[in-house]
């Protein structure tokens, strides 16, 4: 699977660059997973929006949802160049929050589909596993797995640390970590630090660390250095916009 990083930013955009989204891809197949503030902008230089086939959300927060009200937009109002209007977009969500999940079907445009902690998902040719987080609202870690290949990645959302993320992400040839804060925040009960990050990896056995839900102040190198401590061997990198990695 190809993974665009779309937006990387905790909390709010900065600086041209967008809050939590990536676009998921493999062979003609589009997931947008979380679609934070700026993400539809950056999408449409590699899929137009209309090409989406499904979207995956892992919470409600404002920085992972900002632009879905302009995305339905965009599959009411665009066509293609043949004039036939986009298909109808499932939206794969929680409905713990009942509110923000009637707001994902709009007729003829989208449609909200829910899962549980039990419900098991495919979508399109990823086979998706999710666990809850530890956040103030209900948020989903997903694991997604090709499922011819089994190569997989794992996002963890946003999360405070906990030990259950080891072996949700257990040789995970990609992980996505929420990395807001630097060292000395340790256990907190909305985001990890990347210290945390860098445990888990190390502990779970992944391929690649990928550092993301990013602060917009401080210097974000300590953040790596800060991770690769607990994780000597794991490559680590920052999120940036606009980054492709092949898993
Ligand atoms: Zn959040």
């Amino acid at each position: 699977m190809k993974v665009t990083v779309l937006g990387f930013y905790g909390g709010y955009p900065t600086k041209g660059v967008g809050t939590s989204s990536y676009l998921i891809e493999l062979n003609d197949f589009h997931l947008l997973l979380d679609v934070g503030s700026n993400s539809l902008l950056t999408l449409e230089k590699y899929v137009d929006p209309i090409d989406l086939d499904a979207v995956l959300l892992s919470h409600y927060h404002h920085d992972h949802i900002a632009d879905l009200g302009v995305l339905q937009f965009t599959r009411l109002l665009k066509r293609d160049d043949k004039g036939n209007k986009p298909h109808l977009l499932p939206i794969y969500c929680h409905n713990e929050d009942v509110d923000n999940f009637n707001k994902m079907s709009f007729e003829n445009v989208s449609q909200g589909i829910a899962f549980n902690e039990e419900s098991e998902l495919t979508i399109g040719p990823f086979k998706i596993e999710h666990m809850k987080t530890l956040h103030p609202v209900p948020c989903y870690a997903f694991r997604i797995t090709e499922e011819k290949s089994n190569k997989t990645m794992v996002f963890t959302a946003d999360s405070g640390y906990k030990e259950d993320f080891i072996g949700f992400a257990k040789d995970a040839d990609l992980l996505i970590a929420d990395s807001n804060f630097y060292e000395g925040m340790e256990n907190h009960t909305v985001h990890m630090t990347a210290k945390e990050c860098g445990r888990i990896a190390n502990k779970a056995n992944v391929k690649k660390l990928l550092l993301t839900h990013l602060p917009q102040t401080g210097d974000l190198n300590q953040l790596v250095e800060q991770a690769q401590d607990e994780a000597p061997s794991i490559p680590i990198e920052l999120a940036h916009k606009e980054m492709i990695i092949n898993v």
